[in-house]
């Protein structure tokens, strides 16, 4: 909790609204409304030109100094303030302002003009045109507030210039409080109730002349106003619910802090959080005043508190970075030992006018490693050239390099400080994501660690590192391939238990991208699986793998999963590079796990170096736990002897009903009719699918075999191979007298017919159609049941026996489901 003095309803409150707040009229009525329901006596008002209209102010003077013509430029500028104009306020103010705009385009053409004469745009000149957007703003929204609360309330606004007297330096410009006081006093008495408009920005120097805080320096202004008027908190109003976790355009999954002391604010916006300009904290915490950062979009949100206390909310509050930095490195073994090197150096940067963002010594003092604006990077390599001339020349020290395109990202937060393992999270999570740390430094006051990378990886790092510290570890983003009946199904069931597994284990699923044979879906934060078929039907996207693939595995994620619910080759093909990419895989398509041997082993390596993980129960009898119990027993040091199985459910099926009485062609007719064979159903009579599946527990065992190389039979006449499928089914007829003979032959000797697959420790493998006795267990099964019989040392009187039905769209999903449990405990477990 924070200790904040209790808001008094009579003393000043300062609220500010930036560019994003006033982009247009709509926002001004927003802004208006916001204003005009605060209850207290004294408000002060400051406001930005609106969004956008500095810049655009600014490229006028760019124009006039390569002595371009900027008229037409000038007019929009115009054209939409008198828009907006038009929109807040009745036809006579609004004539008011816009004579007063007309005066002020003449003294900004005047000024443009002169700087087109003179080939330049001097910072004077550009200061006073740049400065007019804040002008337009104040009066627009002093008269917007005027027309809807009238005079008594509202109507006046202040010119900052008038009242706000700073000083230039390298550091800045600093406040001359004293004369802006007194100013203040001046202009705002004691007595002054109602709302007063005030002017972001600008502000005026010693001599009198109009300037400004510096880019995003509205900011800075609201702060000075607070500290003059003694307000007891200051509102900045923006664009987002308060300050993030991190840029939220640069990373997706920031979150919101709810309260930050004023040095994480300050380190935060030193290190480039734009939300708030690094000098505003000043006045503030010299006159202890809470800062909140809310959204004047959502403003019933209570938004970001900066005050002398924060909670405690973890170790680190945010992540930023800064751009457009430079790495200047001075090396030299000459600068062991040597007393004062660093000091001349810094000296040197000083009397230059370089202000150095961040300072890393190696302790052998062997090289000194400074970070500067890249506009400043020549400039210091010069004067460090200067100052350590003899040096160089007699080469104890060897080189002044600059490396540019740098960017500075940092990790802040009070809660660091004697907190072990920071670092080493910040720096694995840079390393995992692949990026290349050049230099380092923790402030003293642990309150801020920072490295330096290129800046083509900094949006990377920032998510990689945001990830690392913010998102639950057992986030984890999720593509589906195959929305059809084991697909479609998952998908259901994941919608049905996300909220519970959210709740119960922080396990947050995002699936967020589905691909069907033509189309995909991706989802931005994650689909909404509750409407998951209608997006999909609805959505257009023609399927491409390598952008699936980019969409399931973005930087700001911490884990990856591609489930693939077909049955195509072309999709398991892609499984190694997947898996070597750090994306997991669960499947239950057996083509990746029953293919070549080379392919099974490029899997097994391919997972290794992604440290990725792949699960495929459902491969084998859907979701009975057939690999889980081979890989149990052989963690635990049993010895398998041999497998034996009946593992499709279709031939199971076709079996336990072909009694004699029928035909055993009318059977296969009728389990295709009834939906328990594949669309051809050749494909289960052919035994590969079963072949397949031995294939799999074979390769569990550590036996390396490969379809093709054991043998299967058949139960496809070869003669019908080549059929259509209606053909196959009347053809099927002609053999059904040799089914009959077999059967038969089983009967007379007390036994049935099963297909089973067999498979022993030494590698000899065999699928076929067996004989097997009436009080076998084999033969007393239920419909589509698969039956699989370990024997090992441990059962080696009594098999271990796993019963139960080994197809079907829900216990598939099921089972998939459960390897996507299994993959979320192991990562929580700290494995990746
Ligand atoms: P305003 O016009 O209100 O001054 P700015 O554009 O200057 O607004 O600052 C708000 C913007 O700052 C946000 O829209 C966001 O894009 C950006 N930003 C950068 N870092 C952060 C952060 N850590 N938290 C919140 N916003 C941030
Ligand atoms: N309008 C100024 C700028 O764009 C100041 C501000 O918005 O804070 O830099
Ligand atoms: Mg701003």
């Amino acid at each position: 909790m924070t200790t904040d003095r209790p808001v008094s309803l009579d003393r000043w409150k300062i609220h500010k609204f930036g560019g994003s707040s006033l982009a247009d009229a709509a926002c001004f009525e927003r802004v208006g409304e916001i204003v005009l329901s605060l209850p207290h006596a004294r408000l002060g008002v400051v406001v930005s030109a609106m969004g956008g209209m500095t810049n655009q102010l600014l490229s006028l003077t760019e124009l006039a100094g390569q002595g371009s013509a900027f008229g037409d430029d000038l007019r929009d500028i115009g054209g939409r303030y008198e828009e907006t104009a038009a929109a807040l306020v009745p036809g006579a103010v609004r004539e008011d302002l816009v004579d007063q705009w007309q005066d002020d385009a003449r003294d900004i053409e005047n000024i443009l003009q002169a700087m087109s004469k003179a080939g330049s745009a001097p910072g004077h000149g550009s200061d006073i045109v740049a400065g007019f957007g804040e002008l337009w703003s104040a009066r627009l929204l002093a008269a917007h507030l005027e027309h809807k609360a009238g005079p008594a309330r509202a109507g006046r606004w202040i010119d900052a210039r008038q009242i706000i007297t700073v000083r230039h330096s390298d550091l800045g410009p600093t406040v001359l409080w004293d004369a802006s006081q007194a100013a203040f006093d001046r202009q705002v008495t004691d007595d002054f109730t109602g709302i007063a408009v005030i002017t972001g920005f600008i502000a005026a120097d010693e001599a009198g002349k109009q300037t400004t805080l510096g880019r995003n320096g509205s900011d800075f202004s609201a702060a000075i106003f607070a500290a003059l008027a003694d307000a007891d908190e200051l509102d900045i109003w923006t664009d987002v619910d308060g300050v993030m976790s991190a840029d939220p355009n640069r990373v997706p999954d920031a979150q919101i802090i709810h309260s930050l002391s004023y040095n994480e604010a300050m380190e935060l916006a030193y290190f480039g959080a734009k939300v708030i300009h690094p000098q505003t904290l000043g006045p503030v915490i010299d006159n202890d005043i809470a800062v909140v950062i809310r959204n004047s979009f959502h403003p019933q949100h209570p938004g970001s508190r900066i005050s002398t206390v924060a909670d405690p909310d973890g170790e680190i509050k945010g992540i930023t970075a800064i751009g457009d930095m430079a790495l200047v490195n001075l090396e030299g073994a000459g600068m062991i030992g040597v007393p004062g090197t660093a000091d001349r150096l810094f000296a040197a940067l000083k009397d230059a006018g370089v202000s150095v963002t961040l300072i890393s010594q190696a302790s052998s003092e062997h090289s000194i490693c400074i970070a500067v604006p890249s506009s400043l990077a020549e400039r210091a390599k010069s004067v460090i050239s200067i100052a350590f001339a003899d040096e160089l020349a007699g080469g104890q020290i060897q080189s002044v390099d600059v490396t540019d395109r740098q960017s500075i990202v940092a990790v802040v937060g009070d809660g660091m400080a004697g907190h072990p393992g920071i670092a080493a999270r910040f720096f694995t999570n840079l390393a995992r994501a692949g990026i290349n740390v050049r230099a380092i430094a923790q402030g003293s006051s642990e309150r801020n660690i920072s490295a330096v990378i290129d800046s083509d990886d900094a949006t990377r790092a920032l998510r990689a590192v945001h990830s690392g510290f913010y998102l639950s570890a057992k986030t984890i983003s999720v593509g589906v391939i195959g929305a059809g009946v084991v697909g479609g199904t998952l998908l259901d069931q994941l919608h049905r238990q996300a909220s519970r597994l959210r709740d119960r284990f922080n396990l947050d699923l995002r699936v967020r991208a589905i691909a069907r044979s033509s189309r995909m879906l991706l989802g931005d934060r994650a689909i909404e699986l509750a409407a998951w078929r209608e997006a999909l039907a609805e959505c257009e996207t023609p399927v491409d793998f390598d952008l699936f693939e980019q969409h399931v595995n973005p930087d700001h994620l911490p884990h990856a999963v591609i489930i693939d619910c077909t049955a195509d080759e072309g999709i398991a093909g892609r499984y190694a590079d997947w898996l070597r990419k750090g994306i997991h895989v669960i499947t239950p398509n057996k083509k990746a796990f029953s293919g070549s041997q080379q392919y099974y082993r490029a899997l097994r390596e391919a997972a290794s170096a992604g440290g990725s993980q792949y699960f495929y129960e459902t491969t084998v009898g859907a979701a009975l736990p057939v690999i889980k119990t081979i890989r149990d027993l052989v963690d635990t040091g049993d010895r398998i002897h041999s497998i034996k199985g009946i593992l499709s459910g279709t031939l199971a099926y076709l079996f336990n009903v072909y009694d004699g009485s029928k035909p055993f062609s009318a059977i296969v007719r009728e389990a295709k009719e009834n939906g328990y064979t594949e669309p051809d159903p050749r494909d289960d009579l052919s035994g590969m699918d079963v072949a397949r599946k031995l294939t799999i527990l074979a390769r569990e065992l550590g036996q390396s075999i490969e379809i093709g190389e054991f043998p299967v039979e058949s139960l496809v006449p070869a003669s019908l191979a080549g059929e259509s499928i209606d053909g196959f089914l009347a053809g099927l007829a002609g053999f059904d007298d040799a089914m009959q003979d077999r059967f038969d032959k089983a009967r007379s000797d007390g036994k049935v017919l099963r297909y089973i697959a067999t498979l022993d420790e030494h590698g000899a493998a065999a699928v076929g159609l067996r004989e097997v006795a009436a009080d076998d267990a084999f033969s007393s099964m239920q419909l589509t049941d698969n039956l699989v019989q370990f024997r090992s040392d441990r059962y080696s009187q009594n098999p271990l026996v796993i019963q139960g039905p080994g197809a079907g769209p829900e216990v598939t999903a099921g089972g998939v489901f459960g390897d996507l449990l299994k993959l979320a405990a192991n990562l929580g477990n700290g494995a990746h």
